[in-house]
């Protein structure tokens, strides 16, 4: 028999549940070229888990290529940190994404210090940890490395790997990401990062996956953010909801992100303004830096990409003077200020909910999900009229709260299993970006539903994929050949474990300080009893 040819993939995880997106794919050729590539390179946004930014568990210097699949943070976040540690090869991305992206890294790179500020009193031990991550001079060496890529079209970023991107709804310039690598007379392995996605936009058509595509051999990390949702689950409400707060009059807050979120938001109040719906009292105004420049850059890159929704800002749309935010309610005309952050916890949307808040003739409404804990579900929780604590001041709730899933940008269930079942010969998917439980929901649901796809688990950092492709010399086509494997990152990250042993010895200190008070307790009562006795 002659010898077995091998040419070899590794597929591995950085992250676990829903941010800090990274992927990493390590590719070994017949002739010993190995390179790795690095699918995003993601911030994790999440409180809990913000500290692991500060894990280095990627080598820069090693990485051959870094492919972006969207702009968004948890996507994107830690490029100018990679850059600072020595990352110097091409950051590979789609035209559109390229244009926007600088103005969020450097939104990000503002935001640092109040990060780093916040883990150092949130682990003191290990305050000398926590500084910024980067600043606007690593942005800017970031972007110098970003190759804007056309969709559908494919490159060869390095010898023996194909790029090719397409079109993705989950956002303006986001894209499905097949990275083909093909050894010399060797049945290629194919990989096809989902990254987030959604099968419709406002703004464009997403079109099918070209059928080649789909008839390919796969392996598929797909995302999973709402991977136990239907589509029949979400409420469609927001227009009705706008409509009923015309006919009250009120002034109305609607909290959004500054790409995607906000420009459709505009979008489809020019819509309710095109059909006379809106009265013609009320004023249209916008704040937040980040999303009014987003706004601009959505009417430029809109005009060649499609230019259809190009004109989508309503009529008259007024920008709010940051100096004038506090005397925005004073005016006899209602007002609609649509201002980020969709969450309510940042930008001006801090300055503007106490005050739309105790205003009773006014609606705030929320565009997005309102996570624990987060002044978003506080306010929607909250009864009419209930005291509500921001900032330490305590307001009345007057307002109404309203808030809609409709805009969501992911996929919901249904929609993943319609897409995935597109697809002939998928040998592996592998689900990320999604929190655990829903993790494995979609994994249970993929193995009943699409009888395509030959295995499913989900990738964390606890394990790797190793895929062999084997061929003789005479034969160019064999199965492949998927291995799972023990992954050798580091679970913990120091601080935690740093943390648990303070938690021990302040447990300790607290045993004995209380031992020493019960002490000082029973010698009080029993001299008091002597007194009694005395007296
Ligand atoms: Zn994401
Ligand atoms: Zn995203």
């Amino acid at each position: 028999m002659s010898k077995r040819k091998v040419s070899k993939a590794c597929l591995s995880a950085y992250h676990n549940e829903v941010t800090g997106s990274r992927n990493l794919l390590e590719v070994s050729f017949v002739d010993g070229r190995t390179y790795h590539i690095l699918v995003d390179c993601g911030y994790f946004q999440e409180i809990e888990y913000r500290h692991l930014n500060y894990m280095d568990d990627l080598d820069p210097t090693k990485i051959d290529a870094i492919l972006v699949t969207h702009n968004h943070i948890d996507h994107t976040g830690l490029l100018p940190k990679m850059v600072k540690n020595g990352y110097r090869n091409p950051i590979y991305m789609t035209q559109i994404t390229k244009q926007i992206l600088p103005k969020f890294l450097k939104d990000s790179a503002d935001q640092q210090e109040d990060n780093a500020k916040y883990l150092r009193d949130k682990y003191p031990v290990e305050a000398w940890r926590f500084h910024p991550l980067y600043n606007e001079d690593d942005v800017e060496k970031t972007m110098r490395l970003c190759r804007g890529l056309n969709y559908g079209e494919t490159y060869e970023i390095l010898p023996g790997i194909k790029v090719t991107y397409f079109v993705n709804g989950h956002l303006l310039g986001a894209g499905f990401i097949l990275v083909q690598c093909e050894d010399h007379l060797m049945k290629p392995i194919n990989f096809f990062f989902t990254g987030d996605y959604k099968l419709t936009n406002p703004f464009f058509t997403v079109p099918d996956i070209p059928a080649w595509v789909r008839r390919l051999e796969l392996i598929m990390v797909h995302e999973s953010t709402y991977g136990n949702t239907n589509s029949k689950d979400i409420k469609v409400c927001f227009t009705q909801n706008l409509l009923e707060a015309f006919s009250k009059n009120l002034f109305i807050l609607i909290g959004a992100f500054a790409q995607g979120r906000m420009q459709e938001v505009l979008y489809d109040l020019r819509k309710l303004q095109d059909k006379n719906l809106i009265p013609e009292q009320y004023e249209i105004w916008v704040d937040g830096p980040l999303g009014i420049d987003t706004n601009y850059k959505y009417q430029k890159i809109l005009n060649w990409f499609n230019p259809e929704t190009s004109d989508f800002l309503p009529k008259n749309l007024q920008i709010v003077d940051p100096k004038q935010r506090n005397n925005i309610l004073n005016s006899a005309r209602p007002r609609i200020v649509v201002t980020t952050s969709g969450m309510l916890s940042n930008g001006p949307a801090r300055q503007y909910v106490p005050m739309f808040l105790e205003h009773n003739r006014a609606m705030i409404h929320l565009t997005g999900y309102a996570a624990e804990e987060t002044l978003a579900r506080t306010l929607l929780d909250a009864k009419r009229s209930e005291m509500i604590t921001i900032g330490g001041n305590v307001y009345h709730k007057r307002a109404v709260v309203k808030s809609t899933r409709e805009k969501t940008s992911h996929v919901t269930l249904d929609g993943m299993l319609d897409f995935i079942n597109q697809f002939d010969d998928i040998e592996f998917l592998a689900i990320n970006h999604g929190e655990e439980s829903v993790q494995n929901y979609l994994a249970c649901s993929v193995k009943e539903n699409c009888p395509d796809v030959e295995m499913v688990d989900v990738l964390n950092r606890q394990h790797v994929y190793y895929i062999y492709q084997m061929a003789t010399a005479q034969d160019r086509y064999s199965n492949l050949v998927i291995k799972k494997a023990p992954s050798k990152l580091e679970m913990d990250f120091p601080s935690e474990r740093a943390q648990q042993i303070m938690n021990k010895k302040e447990k300790q200190k607290y045993k004995k300080e209380k031992r020493r008070e019960e002490k000082r307790d029973r010698k009080k009562a029993k001299r008091k009893k002597k007194g009694k006795k005395r007296r």
